[in-house]
């Protein structure tokens, strides 16, 4: 039998410790365990992180493909990386911006790295993104905006601290169910306030369920905002110690009443939350809250809501769940909105440092960070974009209007490095077979900022590479000379964190060697020894909610941000309206969500590969009665229906279920039929896509296609 191998969970961004045992002949993953000895998880760990860990359900690539009359043929990696060099190559030739590259929050840091190394310093393309614009952008936009940088000040040792949980637009008990427990366990003593228009799995374990209307997140916290002002709920103290902008948020907040009308929240309920406040709370969100053109307003509300009541100190704060499982770790490594290091983008000094560390000219470098994944797209159909290179990522299926990404993949030399056969890559012309993790050797970094060790428990399988191998053997035959040969994975840590020194997210402290011994590191991490705690403050334990104020009205402030005056910042944003709004044409409002199980658009844990199953339309009864004569049933008495919007066309099985409020359907945003509908209008601030709301009908199945193609073409990204 083989020896366990320590490794990390990247299923999702919890980041549990876990132990593999490889298999004793051949390939693939025989058990798995939460390690006891992970400081982040202590031996916990979930089903679904076990489960697919040691058996996912996905169609596996093994060999490179190549495109030939049409088909996608089996061929050498000789051929496939010629291939892949010669489309990609004679067209950054000619223009670097004309060459697209996409990636994703499954890659290790070292991957990661290197491909935004390849993307920003080897092509020289400002279109690229790391998957973090479908995500996270709008939180990182808000915490910028807030303090300065990007990083959140809770960690998990404060969910014990904490007296009021608030759980914002997110359903953690099928999406990080490991955090989840934690967070239950310490509600046992206190509160948990779940906020969602859906009563989620999350909904049952709450002591208050806060039933927002769809898209009216903003709405709700500027309303609580509002009432802990006229309350008297604001941390006076604190606010003037630490922060700026509090009297131009107070002058733009609307009365409380109007905001929570229009959030169609009682008043009693926003009353209960400013109240719940003033204990020490942690806010948590999630993608109900940032795939939306207001989401970095309502970020920024959220975080509003706790500098304005002090909640910032121990077991207290914005703590935004991260989605994939290094979503953190490419927003610090991967060279999209920021440096290495969270380095400034525009910075000369900061570019001439990224530009010397990896030996490029200067002026290579992109001059801006571009569009993200939905102005790629755009620049596919109206812009510069000839070739994409995507990596672990599935956009014909996870991006908003995927009916019309699929259409631009159509039209461009397209080269997809996955482990699973994805509906992008039914599109590719050169197809490069990846490593799962199980397979790989790395880091990744979870929601808290913690960096853990990905290793190997497996031999790679005949014919697949791993993701590094795949981007620095494709990045020296683009760019002589741009990645060490071999690419070691410790080297690259090395050469990404030395990139981080003197950084707010400095991970200079910290290697794959240190990593082997403690398992785990918080940055930020300036020496060997740090693994950091609190962020934001300097010298004692900051307050508590009996004294919010530490060192006195008297004494220096003891919180230092990096904003120019030092301060935290108010926002003040306003929000804008969503990008369509039902009418009667389109009656009925479609939101989408997590099921339990699903992630990543459902490549790796489909029953069948080669199909993801029925597509399930969660209605409330009534809305199900109101459209009992365009429903259908089958032999074995399913309801079937067809849901459209002005993109698309879905069929799909409908399951009456009263935790789905009347005249919304509900469809899982991890299958690939969903995004046919979704709108691509962006949050101009973050460009991250509103894939949570738009305007549908329900029709009968036996129908026509029901979207004239000039209502997609006429689709405005801001509104
Ligand atoms: S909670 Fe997340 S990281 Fe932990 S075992 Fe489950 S899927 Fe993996």
């Amino acid at each position: 039998m083989t020896d366990p191998v320590p490794t990390t969970c990247m299923r999702c961004a919890v980041g549990c410790g876990l132990n593999q045992r490889g298999v004793d002949t051949g390939y693939g993953v025989d058990a798995v365990r939460g390690n006891a000895n992970h400081p982040v998880n202590r031996g916990m760990a979930c089903s679904r992180g076990i489960d697919e860990t040691a058996d996912p359900d996905g169609k596996w690539l093994t060999r490179p493909m190549v495109r030939r009359d049409g088909e996608l043929i089996k061929t050498t990696w000789d051929t496939a990386l010629f291939e892949a060099q010669r489309g990609l190559g004679e067209t950054m030739d000619h223009d670097p911006d004309a060459v697209a590259i996409l990636g994703s929050g499954q890659q290790t840091n070292e991957a990661a790295y290197a491909l935004g190394k390849l993307a920003r310093g080897g092509v020289g393309t400002r279109f690229y993104d790391a998957n973090t614009t479908l995500c996270m952008a709008s939180a990182v936009t808000a915490y910028y905006d807030a303090f300065g940088s990007d990083a959140p000040p809770p960690t998990y040792d404060d969910i014990s601290d904490a007296e009021t949980h608030v759980v914002w637009g997110a359903n953690p008990a099928v999406a990080h169910p490991v955090m989840y427990r934690w967070i239950t366990e310490s509600a046992a003593d206190g509160e948990l306030i779940v906020v969602d228009p859906v009563r989620t799995k999350t909904v049952g374990a709450a002591d208050h369920h806060v039933p927002v209307d769809p898209g009216r997140d903003l709405d709700l916290a500027r309303a609580v905002l509002a009432r802990v002002v006229e309350t008297g709920g604001v941390d006076e103290a604190f606010v003037a110690e630490a922060t700026t902008g509090f009297d131009d948020l107070r002058a733009a907040l609307p009365a409380p009443a109007t905001a929570a009308d229009r959030a169609g929240v009682g008043m009693e309920t926003v009353d209960h939350l400013a109240e719940a406040l003033a204990d020490d709370t942690l806010i948590y969100w999630g993608m109900g809250v940032n795939q939306s053109v207001q989401g970095t307003d309502t970020a920024g509300a959220l975080i509003d809501c706790c500098l304005a009541t002090g909640n910032l100190g121990p077991g207290s704060g914005p703590f935004s769940l991260t989605g994939q499982a290094n979503s953190m770790g490419t927003r610090v490594c991967s060279s999209k909105g920021t440096w290495p290091g969270h380095r400034d983008f525009d910075d000369p000094d900061e570019r001439a440092v990224v530009a010397d560390a990896w030996d490029v000219p200067v002026d290579r470098l992109p001059d801006d960070t571009g569009p993200g994944p939905v102005g790629t797209v755009d620049a596919i159909h109206d812009g510069p974009v000839e070739a994409v290179y995507i990596v672990a990522t599935n956009p014909a299926a996870g991006m908003p209007d995927a009916t019309s990404v699929a259409d631009a993949l159509d039209d461009v030399f397209l080269v997809v490095q996955d482990a699973f056969r994805t509906e992008t890559v039914d599109h590719a012309d050169v197809v490069l077979p990846a490593a799962t993790w199980g397979e790989s050797n790395g880091t990744a970094i979870n929601m808290e900022r913690t960096v853990s060790r990905v290793r190997p428990a497996s031999d790679l399988p005949r014919g697949v590479r791993t993701d590094l191998n795949i981007i620095a053997t494709l990045g020296n035959v683009l760019v002589d000379g741009l990645f060490d040969r071999p690419a070691d994975p410790a080297s690259v840590f090395d050469e990404f964190a030395a990139l981080t020194a003197g950084t707010d997210a400095d991970c200079s402290g910290i290697s794959h060697e240190r990593l082997d011994e403690d398992l785990a590191v918080r940055w930020p991490a300036p020496d060997a020894e740090t693994s950091a705690g609190y962020r934001y403050y300097d010298g004692e334990e900051p307050r508590s909610s009996e004294s919010r104020t530490a060192s006195g009205d008297d004494a220096e402030s003891v919180w230092t941000f990096p904003t120019p005056s030092g301060r935290a910042r108010f926002s003040a944003g306003a929000g804008r309206p969503l990008p369509e709004s039902t009418d009667e044409a389109y009656p009925l409002l479609l939101t989408t969500a997590r099921e339990a199980d699903g992630y990543n658009t459902g490549v790796r844990s489909r029953e069948s590969p080669d199909d993801p199953g029925p597509l399930v339309a969660r209605v409330h009864p009534g809305t199900l009665n109101d459209h009992r004569d365009v429903v259908e049933p089958n032999e074995a008495d399913d309801l079937f229906v067809r849901v459209a919007s002005r993109r698309g066309d879905v069929l799909a099985r409908l399951s009456p279920d009263d935790a789905i409020p009347p005249d919304v359907v509900w469809l899982p945003i991890h299958h690939p039929a969903t995004n046919d509908l979704t709108h691509p209008a962006t949050d101009p601030r973050s460009d991250e896509p509103n894939l949570k709301q738009c305007a549908v009908r329900l029709t009968s199945p036996a129908s026509d296609a029901v979207t004239p193609a000039f209502e997609r073409e006429r689709l405005p990204r801001h509104p």
